[in-house]
């Protein structure tokens, strides 16, 4: 008999199901790849062959013009892997195509969250609490100190800036993949239904989750259109763009940022950005505790971020934890 839990292994590339010789989210190329969702800290390319969802491998396939071996799997669906190992996608709620993954074997169930959020996105379906034994999970905000506000109230906030300089554009840095889509269809939500000019960096992207149903309303590229027609607009581009010359052919823009890094203070002056938007797609400290208490696992494996205070939490909380050294993932792309 082995050990309990012995065919799971974290590295510090990634995490190994040695039954299945399989990795998940491994920063290094491999023969067999479950992939959760399509930021570059856990979608690399050049992997032998890539289990993942219709929707993060089309996003793979998108930046890493990814080579054979593709088996997409419908949330929900389940996968048989080799030495008797199933693999179950379930939805993480972070960007489009995200999942959870839910492994079986030998009668204990093991469940890798991936990146996750609680909150509702209308980008992509919502976390699905699913009981587990272990449960490893990301840790990206895994400090008290990290609420993040409804995100009807930053929107409130972005339009009053909006409102407040007709004559001029908001200018929003938003990663590519998932944020820019999300605080698009954010402000759809909230009635902002003139069109939205987009750096030529979102254009793909954006492009790929309209194939996939999400409904952007109109888009524009900043490229093809005069600086008079923006005026009173919102533009969208990466973060990297807000300070670059690329801004000078827009308006005098009004920069915002939408990011859950927004919350410390220091940040957006450091960056010179005037509005400040506290938007992320990770679990903020209640969302993390509150999800380990809904799921219960017997064990937290702690990965990709803070682990100390949630450590002690599980501590004091008489649950058990430990932390992952997880190389690789401090995406500045993934906030
Ligand atoms: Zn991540
Ligand atoms: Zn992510």
């Amino acid at each position: 008999m082995s050990t309990p839990l012995s065919w799971i292994e974290p590295h510090p590339h990634g995490i190994f199901i040695a039954p299945a010789d399989c990795w998940i989210d491994p920063s290094r190329a491999v023969p067999r790849a479950l992939v959760t969702h399509g930021h570059a800290d856990h979608a690399r390319g050049g992997h032998g062959e890539t289990m993942a969802t219709p929707e993060t491998l089309a996003i793979m396939q998108l930046r890493y013009t990814t080579r054979q071996g593709t088996q997409p799997a419908q949330y929900g669906e389940t996968i048989r892997l080799r030495g008797g190992v199933a693999a179950t996608f379930l939805p993480a709620g972070h960007v489009l195509g995200s999942a959870q993954i839910l492994l079986e074997h030998a009668g204990e169930r093991v469940i890798i969250t991936g990146d996750y959020k609680r909150r509702p996105d209308p980008t992509c379906p919502a976390f699905a609490v699913t009981a587990c034994d272990i449960l490893i999970t990301e840790a990206t905000f895994g400090l008290p100190v990290f609420t993040h506000p409804p995100i009807a109230e930053e929107m409130a906030k972005l339009l009053k800036a909006l409102a407040d300089h007709r004559e001029q554009c908001v200018l929003v840095g938003a990663y590519a993949l998932g944020k820019a889509q999300r605080v698009i269809a954010e402000l759809r939500a909230a009635g902002h239904h003139a069109p939205i000019y987009l750096h030529g960096a979102m254009e793909k992207m954006c492009r790929l989750y309209q194939d996939f149903g999400v409904d952007l309303g109109e888009l524009r590229l900043v490229a093809d259109h005069t600086r008079e027609e923006m005026r009173g607009a919102i533009v969208i581009a990466p973060p990297s763009a807000l300070a670059d010359r690329w801004s000078r052919r827009l308006p005098d823009p009004i920069t915002a940022l939408a990011s859950g890094w927004m919350r410390v203070r220091g940040r957006a002056r450091q960056r010179g950005v005037e509005v400040p938007l506290v938007i992320s797609d990770h679990a903020d400290w209640n969302e993390l505790t509150q999800t380990i208490e809904e799921v219960n696992p017997q064990e937290t494996w702690i990965t990709h971020g803070r682990e100390a205070a949630l450590l002690r939490w599980h501590q004091l909380h008489q649950r058990r934890a430990r932390a992952l050294a997880l190389v690789g993932r401090e995406d500045e792309e993934d906030d």
